[in-house]
């Protein structure tokens, strides 16, 4: 039986991969619990991979899965996640944004009886003013629209026990959340705060298309409210329009001023055309989530393994 596995999904690592090995292998040794180090290559396209069959040869605690091609970070994890074998499991990003270092305090942390324990960022360095920003407003809005309580400002960087891991397996949802799925697991969750880091080298492997695809995937699975938002929307449209035909109906038989009218007849028509291909485009967020799961295709492709379990 394995004390930690430590989880790390990886895409374009190659300068980073034997620093985090040192750091790990460092913190995990002084802690004289046993550990395996799971490396999810997900469709890398320089070096990582032959750098984890390296550090595999040369020791056992080094596990990898190799994906048939870019599947994305949530499902890297996941994949990770569905191999690992340990009493606890942590997860953590390959570029040293997530110290190594904090693994002891959130490991004595769950030990005083806690399922999990995330990281929460007290403060983000090296990471650009759009990005900082658009994080800190999307993870409040999303938590005034859920009713389950995701933590802000935290990222997948926790430790969790396996009592969680085993029900996150049930969760049968294609477009991964994981930080909203281990919130609305419950148990007894708590967090540690610390500084987050910048990138060790590299870039990130975040780009804007998949930031907001992750961003959605967050609100469409944790919540309704775009939907209702769009019911409200659609009653209040037309009760605002109930009064403007009583309005052209007098002027029509009564004053009999309506020559006119080209101006809010436009107006009108366009602004009621946006608000139906908005509300169109949110059903179509939705149903294309449902497409997905309806569709059923296995969620990643392994390439490539040293890990024998299913
Ligand atoms: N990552 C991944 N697949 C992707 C993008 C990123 O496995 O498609 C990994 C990446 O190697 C890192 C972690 O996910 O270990 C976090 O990614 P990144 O540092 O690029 O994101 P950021 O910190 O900029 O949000
Ligand atoms: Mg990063």
């Amino acid at each position: 039986m394995i004390d930690i596995s430590i989880v790390i999904p990886i895409y374009n690592e190659e300068a980073n991969i034997q620093l985090l090995y040192d750091r790990l292998s460092g913190v995990l040794g002084e802690m004289g619990k046993s550990y395996e180090l799971m490396f999810v290559n997900d469709g890398s396209k320089d070096r990582s991979l032959a750098l984890i069959k390296d550090l595999a040869s040369k020791y056992p605690e080094v596990r990898y899965l190799d994906f048939s091609r870019n599947f994305g970070h949530q499902i890297a994890v996941t994949a990770g996640l569905d191999r690992v074998e340990g009493e606890a499991v942590v997860i953590i990003d390959a570029d040293l944004q997530d110290p190594p270092e904090l693994i002891p305090d959130m490991y004595a942390r769950m030990k005083d009886g806690f399922e999990v324990v995330y990281a929460r960022r007290k403060s983000r360095k090296g990471e650009s003013w759009f990005k900082r920003a658009t994080a800190k407003w999307f993870y409040r809005v999303l938590a005034r629209i859920t009713s389950v309580e995701i933590p802000v400002d935290t990222g997948d960087f926790r430790i969790m026990d396996r009592k969680i891991l085993d029900v996150l397996k049930q969760m049968p949802e294609k477009n991964k959340y994981l930080r909203g799925q281990i919130a609305w697991i419950g148990f007894r969750q708590t967090y540690i705060e610390y500084e987050r880091q910048e990138r060790h080298a590299g870039e990130t492997g975040y780009t804007f298309r998949k930031m907001l695809r992750f961003a959605l995937d967050g609100i469409t699975g944790f919540s309704d409210f775009p939907l209702k938002i769009v019911t409200y929307f659609g009653f209040l449209v037309t009760a605002f329009a109930f009064f403007v035909a009583i309005y052209v109906l007098y002027s029509r038989f009564v004053s009999g001023n309506y020559v006119q009218g080209w101006s809010s007849l436009m107006i009108s028509l366009l602004f009621i055309g946006g608000v139906q291909m908005i509300a169109i485009g949110i059903i179509g967020e939705y149903l294309s989530r449902m497409n997905t799961n309806v569709r059923n295709r296995p969620l990643y492709i392994i390439r490539e393994t040293n890990v024998d379990r299913e």
